[in-house]
């Protein structure tokens, strides 16, 4: 059986506007998205009227900035406020497809238009395509997942395995009875059906017939991606989304990170002020997909990226997201900067003397002081380390190096121990 071209084509024009025309769409977009939703959104009007935001006003994308960010955290207490989820949504829930519930607890709702969540773009640069057979091991009960993800495999005219989580030995039997080409869902457990098909001595390129993997909710590390390609002779492509609003990224071909959805405006912004940063600063992600169902606008993910427009050699012209580099509340801003244990590790991996490290951020007078402690059984190069540190961090942090094993074995990374009166 020959395979299918997985790399080529793009789905949707949209894909490879030029920039001027991309801005215009989301201009346009934006501002019809605006008025319908102060206009049916209870708490849209509201929040706009708090704001004193006048949407007649909105002209260009640097505008949407005077509008106020919602906080995903926020949902749980707004969607409590009355009918249509507190306001939120601009049509009664019977008049929707499905209503789901995920983690928080946070109502999601889904209404009947067509590409709904708007995955079929990235599930085509993901590689999948016409005939496939694809095992969806997300769940299916009351969380989204599941049926967000046969959305866009059955526009694409793929066939789904609803398989959902667990029972790992039958999955692996039906991908192999059925001779399965995609596989949808973590990355950690398809690594799980890969560790247990070995075990059951299947060969994983032989005996399985994985052409095509789209993953997403965890950490994706390159390491990952190319052990599991090399396992099962396979592309595998991420992408990004929540389950309120479903796609923000997605990769293509090259890998080059997420390109952004073109459903959605996306802004990373500082995470107090909710003022957009430039280009290649990290922030947190904010989204305002086009979706007037239900029209959160200026969503704060909580999750930190930041954006890259180097032209990407797919051909879609769209800015990318450089990864998700972590999490607004585990990270310490501490002196107004971002310290993030990921670039921590970058620096004392540079370091072989240093087996382990902590930061402790205090603020002694309500000044942020940050002590770095690494463990280290003789160690002569803190100029260096501090230097690095500097370079990387851009904070120069009070360095002391302990005897191994004087840390207490459960740590974390960064401990912030300031106090806020
Ligand atoms: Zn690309």
């Amino acid at each position: 059986m020959t395979r299918k071209d997985r790399t080529e084509g793009i789905y949707s024009r949209r894909e490879v506007l030029d920039e001027s025309e991309r801005r215009q769409y989301c201009q346009l977009q934006l501002k019809e998205l605006l008025s319908y939703a102060y206009r049916y959104s209870e708490d849209v009007k509201k929040r706009f009227d708090r704001a004193q935001f006048n949407v007649d006003k909105f002209r260009v994308l640097n505008d949407l900035k005077h509008i106020p960010i919602i906080k995903k955290k926020e949902l749980i207490f707004l969607q409590s406020m009355g009918p249509r989820l507190g306001g939120l949504l601009t049509k009664d829930l019977g008049e929707l497809q499905r209503v789901f519930l995920s983690p928080g607890p946070i109502f999601d709702p889904e209404d009947r238009s067509e590409d709904y969540w708007g995955w079929t773009e990235g599930f085509y640069a993901a590689g999948f395509r016409s005939g496939d057979l694809a095992q969806i091991t997300f769940n299916y009960h009351l969380a989204p997942a599941g049926l967000m993800f046969e959305e866009p495999l059955r526009n694409l005219s793929c066939a789904v395995v609803p398989a959902g989580p667990g029972n790992t030995n039958s999955q692996i039997e039906i991908m192999q009875k059925l001779r399965v080409t995609g596989y949808v869902g973590t990355p950690s457990y398809l690594m799980h059906l890969a560790q247990k098909a070995e075990e059951a001595g299947l060969s994983l390129r032989k005996d399985l017939f994985l052409e095509v993997a789209f993953v997403t909710g965890e950490k994706f590390s390159e390491k990952m991606r190319s052990t599991l390609e090399k396992k099962f002779d396979c592309i595998m492509r991420q992408g990004y989304g929540t389950a309120d609003v479903g796609c923000i990224g997605y990769e293509c071909f090259h890998k080059s990170g997420l390109h952004l959805s073109n459903r959605a405006y996306v802004e990373i912004c500082h995470p107090d002020t909710g003022i957009p940063l430039k280009d290649g600063e990290v922030g947190e992600i904010v989204v305002t997909a086009f979706n007037r169902t239900y029209p959160l606008i200026r969503l704060a993910t909580g999750d930190l990226g930041y954006l890259d427009r180097t032209p990407c050699a797919c051909g879609r012209t769209s800015p990318r997201l450089g990864g998700i580099v972590g999490r607004v509340d585990t990270t310490a801003r501490i002196k107004g900067m971002f310290v993030y244990p990921h670039q921590v590790e970058q620096v004392m991996a540079r370091f072989e003397e240093v087996k382990r490290w902590q930061i402790e951020v205090t603020n002694p007078g309500g000044i942020d002081e940050m002590i770095l402690s690494i463990e280290a059984g003789q160690f002569n190069q803190e100029e260096e380390l501090l230097h690095l540190f500097r370079e990387k961090i851009k904070l120069r942090p009070i360095l002391k190096v302990l005897a191994p094993g004087t840390l207490p074995p459960q740590i974390r990374p960064i401990e912030d121990k300031r106090t806020w009166d």
